[in-house]
């Protein structure tokens, strides 16, 4: 039984934060020192470690800690790695994308977006054109899994492209790394982005991202501000092992360094991966027996969050379904796609297919507009 339904009122089933597991949460009861070798040496560079390890087959690559939600590892990198006479292309379709091109914006980055829709898949081709156009292009920044609808974008095919054009290739991968497989050095791909609450299933408080040495060594004096220096705060890792320059999360930390562990006890990313991908498919499948349909066909939904159609019924509302849902012990996600009515049901997290059978039975029972 998942020590969840014991320990908390009900089960996230959100894009993250999650549900944890009570090992993650109680890895969190001790005090650390900033600057002993306990915290640093001994959790900090583990993390950064076993990150490198898990992004990339071949070496050259390193990681740094960010403090804050995950958003502010992107804007650290946005502004940390793009140079003074920099264009970047923000390729989007959704919320997640679009706040790439807006941290751009706010930073004074020259930008350009290729928008495909929120139900659009970005296209190769297109994406040929305008790098062919636009030659002043430095820098492509893509979301992998577009929380926004859950759809997975097609990195491969957009990193091939880009390595044709020897183009520095951004890629937030928050809502995916950790739950599928990416090896950056196959993929071409120069930073990537995520955060310690999502398929990692830690506690929020801090992103990092995954970065090509050499790419990460030209960033020196780039970025626009402080307490975002992604160069800096590298280097303050690198110098003094491990070290952050500001204070850090430590029971964040400390508990993120418990989830990694925990991931490789389940067998590492890809039986994660099989994990949700056996929770997606079977939301899915159950769901549409009862009448419910998805924003987007199977073949792009991704496995960490589903998008469906709210009921077309004049009695639904989230609002009481939502309620419902959750005094049987499941909370659900509004929609966030601007010209489609959904509702969005995460699966990643410490979650298993056992609890999606029982948040469908909890669903059969709150469909009260019936
Ligand atoms: C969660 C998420 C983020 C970061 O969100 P924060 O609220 O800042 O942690 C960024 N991109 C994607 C695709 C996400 O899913």
């Amino acid at each position: 039984m998942n020590d969840n339904v014991q320990e908390n009122p009900y089960l996230l089933l959100t894009p993250g934060p999650l549900s944890t597991s009570a090992t993650v949460r109680q890895a969190m009861m001790r005090d650390w020192c900033t600057w002993d070798d306990d915290y640093n040496v001994g959790v900090v560079e583990n993390i950064r470690r076993q990150l490198v390890a898990m992004a990339s087959s071949t070496p050259g690559y390193t990681s740094v800690l960010m403090q804050g939600s995950g958003t502010a590892s992107v804007e650290a990198t946005i502004g940390s790695v793009i140079p003074g006479n920099g264009h970047l292309l923000v390729i989007s379709n959704g919320v997640y994308g679009d706040r790439v091109a807006e941290i751009a914006q706010y930073l004074k980055i020259p930008c350009t977006v290729m928008a495909c829709g929120e139900v659009g898949y970005p296209d190769a081709t297109s994406m040929t054109a305008m790098l062919q156009e636009q030659p002043e292009i430095t820098h492509v920044a893509m979301v992998h899994c577009e929380t926004t609808t859950g759809m997975l974008n097609p990195l491969a095919e957009i990193a091939a492209v880009i390595k044709q054009f020897g183009k520095t290739f951004i890629v937030d991968a928050m809502s995916s790394f950790g739950g599928i497989a990416i090896d950056m050095g196959v993929l071409n791909i120069d930073f990537l982005v995520s955060s310690a609450n999502k398929c990692i299933q830690g506690v929020p408080g801090f992103g990092f991202v995954i970065a090509r040495e050499q790419a990460l060594i030209e960033c020196a004096g780039r970025a626009r501000s402080l307490s975002l220096d992604l160069y800096s705060q590298w280097r303050c890792m690198e110098d003094h092992h491990g070290k952050w320059r500001f204070t850090s999360p430590t029971h964040t930390v400390r508990a993120f360094a418990q989830a990694l562990q925990e991931l490789q006890d389940e067998g590492g990313v890809e039986a994660r991966h099989q994990r949700y991908k056996e929770s997606q498919s079977l939301l899915v499948k159950s769901l549409e027996e009862l009448g419910f349909r998805t924003l987007l066909p199977q073949a792009l939904q991704s496995p960490f969050i589903t998008s469906f159609y709210s009921p077309e019924h004049p009695e639904y509302s989230f609002k009481e379904f939502y309620t419902r849902l959750k005094a049987r012990g499941f909370v659900i996600y509004p929609g966030k796609v601007s010209n489609a009515d959904c509702f969005r049901i995460g699966n990643i997290g410490e979650v298993y297919p056992d609890d999606i059978r029982r948040l469908v039975s909890a669903v059969a029972d709150s469909m009260y507009w019936l």
